[in-house]
């Protein structure tokens, strides 16, 4: 047990820890939560992908929920390999780049400005820098475990990668660059009136998942994102919804649609590329117009507005407007939880799920989850036993129990009995 990747996995591994630093290019994958040899995959096909020795999985983790739409979908294929024959990127403005923009502000109701740039990182860390602009105020609260990406100021109780590796924060960041984020308990408004109450109207802006799902997954408690919403705007402080994860996932206008909250920002990644570099941040007009060149808030990038990227976010955006897509992936994703929590009820393990639009997650744990400090009781070493039985048995799981577990439209009822089989083999060894 414990293994991970077969034999030519191991060997790039080996080969890649001599040149990349622990062999990977984001912690995660290198199989550190779960232990063993990380998986080397070379191809993926709707919801599989085939690692180098040729055994094939059932994908669970989606390119982190990217895609969408599952791996090399024909219409994406042919879309993208349409516009390269185009050349790969001008540095200029792009066609492709002002639809995906019309689009997003078409079907989310409180963006009317968006951006575009590479990653999620760089949407949070520009829609924190515009919310302390248009303020005038230096603070940024935030929750523990919430994940915002990896930009100085939000490296402070991160959740997912940075838990897994036991750093509460990273080295090489400055007392000064994180001083000024300030640190609530998901899914408890008073810790956040609290917070409030002692930093006298310096807070700039409140960032939060509106679904967690870089601590496993946890949605929002009755009233927690409306009490953000009325709180922030009392207080003078922008409300920042970071859907990097939620937004195209949990519905077509993302977790805001669904919840009925207005942010004042919302920044965006994952699915807004299609399976490429994207993020973006967007608002209402006022406040996106400060951003330069309308205003004098800095921000540039130089593949920004990537013409092959925006063919792609664009496609796969078009593909999700119609909201029966949305019915579709829930009803997949409760399958996948409740295959489950029956075979664990079965086992007689404890274990709890839960379930937003395309994305689940479950805890080895008796009480349910609802904030980072209830997350971090739960058993992370029978979660790494049943994550090398889900693997042993084809299924690729995301390698730490502190990340969610993401579906794609090619991913139904086969694949349900399949994974059904699999936790079933899984769950008996534990
Ligand atoms: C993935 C993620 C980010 C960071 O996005 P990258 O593209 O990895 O930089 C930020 N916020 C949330 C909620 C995320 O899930």
């Amino acid at each position: 047990m414990k293994q991970g990747g077969g034999t030519s996995s191991r060997a790039l591994y080996e080969r890649g820890l001599k040149v990349i630093p622990g062999g990977v290019n984001s912690p995660v994958r290198a199989f550190g939560a779960v232990g063993g040899v990380p998986v080397v995959f070379n191809r993926g096909e709707g919801p599989y992908l085939m690692d180098v020795d040729g055994q094939r999985f059932l994908d669970l983790v989606m390119s982190w929920g990217a895609i969408i739409l599952g791996h090399a979908h024909p219409m994406i294929v042919s879309k993208i390999t349409e516009a390269v024959k185009s050349g790969t990127s001008f540095g200029a403005p792009c066609p492709d780049e002002v639809k995906l923009a019309e689009h997003i502000c078409g079907v989310v109701p409180s963006v009317e400005r968006v951006r575009m740039v590479s990653s999620g990182t760089e949407a949070v860390m520009s829609a924190i820098r515009l919310s302390r602009a248009y303020t005038q105020r230096s603070k940024i609260l935030k929750f523990r475990g919430c994940y915002h990406g990896h930009a100085d100021a939000m490296l402070v109780r991160a959740g997912s990668g940075v838990a897994t590796l036991g750093l509460p924060d990273s080295p090489g960041v400055p007392p000064g660059a994180a001083g000024d984020t300030l640190v609530a308990r998901f899914n408890d408004l008073n810790s956040v009136i609290g917070l409030f109450d002692e930093s006298k109207e310096d807070i700039a802006a409140v960032i939060v998942e509106p679904v967690a799902g870089n601590m496993g997954m946890i949605p929002p408690a009755k009233g927690f994102l409306e009490g953000l919403r009325s709180l922030t705007s009392d207080r003078g402080a922008l409300l920042i919804l970071d859907e990097v994860m939620t937004g195209f996932r949990v519905g077509p206008s993302g977790a805001q649609g669904l919840y009925g909250i207005a942010p004042d920002l919302t920044t965006f990644g994952k699915v807004i590329g299609g399976g490429f570099p994207v993020g973006a941040f967007g608002g209402q007009a006022e406040i996106m117009d400060q951003m330069a060149p309308a205003g004098p808030v800095y921000q540039a990038g130089t593949l920004s507005g990537n013409p092959i990227a925006m063919r792609a976010g664009l496609a796969t955006l078009e593909y999700l407007a119609d909201p029966s897509v949305y019915q579709g992936l829930e009803s997949m994703s409760y399958a996948f939880a409740e295959a489950l929590a029956s075979e664990a009820e079965r086992a007689g393990i404890a274990l709890q799920t839960s379930v937003v639009g395309g994305m689940f997650g479950f805890y080895f744990a008796e009480d349910t989850v609802n904030s980072w400090e209830e997350a971090e009781t739960c058993d992370r070493e029978r979660f790494a036993s049943f994550f090398h039985g889900m693997l042993e048995a084809g299924v690729y799981l995301p390698p730490s129990p502190f990340e969610a577990c993401f579906i794609s439209t090619t991913h139904g009822d086969p694949e349900v009995e399949y994974f059904r089989t699999a936790v079933r083999a899984a769950m008996s060894i534990l």
